[in-house]
């Protein structure tokens, strides 16, 4: 059938949310996308926090083809080796002893929260409350939307699920006195990601670590966007010199395919009983192929060596960027996860970058939020700053 309209002109009469940069993407290599008109972007939005590899690494579209010629799905009722493999490998690179697989990572987050009060309730405690961070973000489904810290994500879906308490991110007597004998855990991302890259103050999560075991609780790190090397390790909370009891991932752990994973303890695995917990699609044998296919290329590329270097010298390249720049308040982050806080909206310097060929996102309303992939080059870098130099001119402040 003939369609006369454009593609935009369609997204916006038939998308229930038509609200993205009017781009039509065409195709991507590396760290580089094409639009429908040809027009080529450098993407340092990487899929916000997906793409570890940028786009159609050979490596992961030679596992994502191997995978789906064999079988696409199997359902939860019958083993498959991409599912026990990547479980293995996750438990390798950090403290986890098991791993449960979903689809997302407000879904991973779901199951650490009913790990947490499963597991008390198993032993008979009475545990069923939760202390996250005021501005945190760890998803759109019910729970997982009553521990995100930002009330704009509340507004007309409550009741929320109760037993939630929001306290500062980084402060210590707030999380101290929010904490009591009803807390089944507290759930922290190791940088804020989505309310602007918000590095936490020195020995936070080791002082957080303690006052969980003081108080009886858990702790969940939530890693769905600062996990598989995204800040210059695998897991960033191996910055901090603690272990969590439980971490949630998703985002670049399915290699640009849905998944997300739970990573905890032989103890608290303990209540995945028959019944108990489960998905349809979780681990999924495309996404798990995928996502092991993008752990080995890290590894061999070692591209969290390359997060760090690219990191940190993105990082020190803005910050001269930024000197001399008053729209400019603050550049912070952790290998390639980098923020760009500025006076005023962060919308003009967005659009004034995509239209220099530069994709990057935002987060929250005055902070350009970077997130190029892992194996970016050093001339990647050179450019996106340049391009970003002169998209602040149009910052308003
Ligand atoms: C993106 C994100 C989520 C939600 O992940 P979805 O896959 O969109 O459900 C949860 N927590 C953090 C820290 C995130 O960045």
């Amino acid at each position: 059938m003939a369609n006369d309209k454009t593609w935009l002109e369609r997204a916006s009469a038939h998308m229930a949310a038509p609200n993205a940069a009017p781009i039509v993407v065409d195709y991507g290599r590396g760290s580089y996308l094409w639009d429908i008109e040809g027009r080529k972007y450098l993407d340092f939005s990487g899929g916000i926090g997906v793409n570890a590899l940028g786009h159609a690494h050979p490596g992961v579209v030679a596992a994502i083809s191997a995978q789906a010629a064999r079988y696409c799905h199997t359902a939860n009722h019958l083993y498959h080796r991409g599912y026990i493999e990547l479980c293995e490998r996750l438990c390798e690179l950090s403290f986890g002893e098991r791993v449960f697989l979903a689809n997302s990572g407000t879904e991973a987050n779901e199951a650490a929260l009913k790990i947490a009060r499963r597991h008390f309730f198993d032993h008979g405690e009475q545990r069923t409350e939760f202390v996250a961070a005021k501005k945190s973000f760890h998803g759109r489904t019910l729970g997982s939307l009553a521990a995100t810290g930002q009330p704009a994500y509340w507004e007309g879906f409550g009741p929320l699920v109760p037993g939630f308490t929001h306290v500062a991110y980084g402060d210590l007597d707030a999380l101290s006195q929010a904490l009591g004998p009803a807390t089944a855990a507290v759930i922290l991302e190791p940088i804020l990601g989505n309310a602007g890259v918000v590095v936490p103050p020195p020995g936070y999560f080791q002082a957080v670590r303690q006052r969980c075991d003081q108080a009886g609780c858990l702790l969940i790190v939530d890693e769905v966007q600062t996990g598989v090397g995204r800040t210059g390790k695998w897991f960033a909370h191996q910055y901090e010199g603690i272990e969590p009891d439980i971490m949630t991932l998703a985002k670049a752990v399915g290699g640009g395919l849905p998944l997300g994973a739970v990573v905890t303890t032989d103890t608290l695995a303990q209540i995945f009983k028959p019944g108990v917990h489960a998905s349809t699609f979780g681990g999924n044998p495309v996404a798990c192929a995928a996502g092991l296919a993008t752990l080995r290329i890290i590894e061999e590329e070692r591209l969290l060596e390359n997060a760090r270097t690219q990191g940190e010298h993105l990082l020190g390249r803005l910050r001269e960027t930024a000197r001399g720049r008053p729209c400019v308040q603050e550049v912070r982050g952790r290998g390639l996860m980098i923020g760009i806080e500025l006076a005023g909206e962060a919308k003009s310097v967005q659009s004034a970058a995509r239209n220099k060929g530069l994709l990057v996102t935002l987060a929250g309303k005055n902070v350009v939020r970077l997130l190029p992939p892992l194996n970016t080059s050093r001339e990647e870098v050179e450019m996106a700053v340049k391009i970003l130099d002169q998209a602040l001119a149009f910052s308003q402040p």
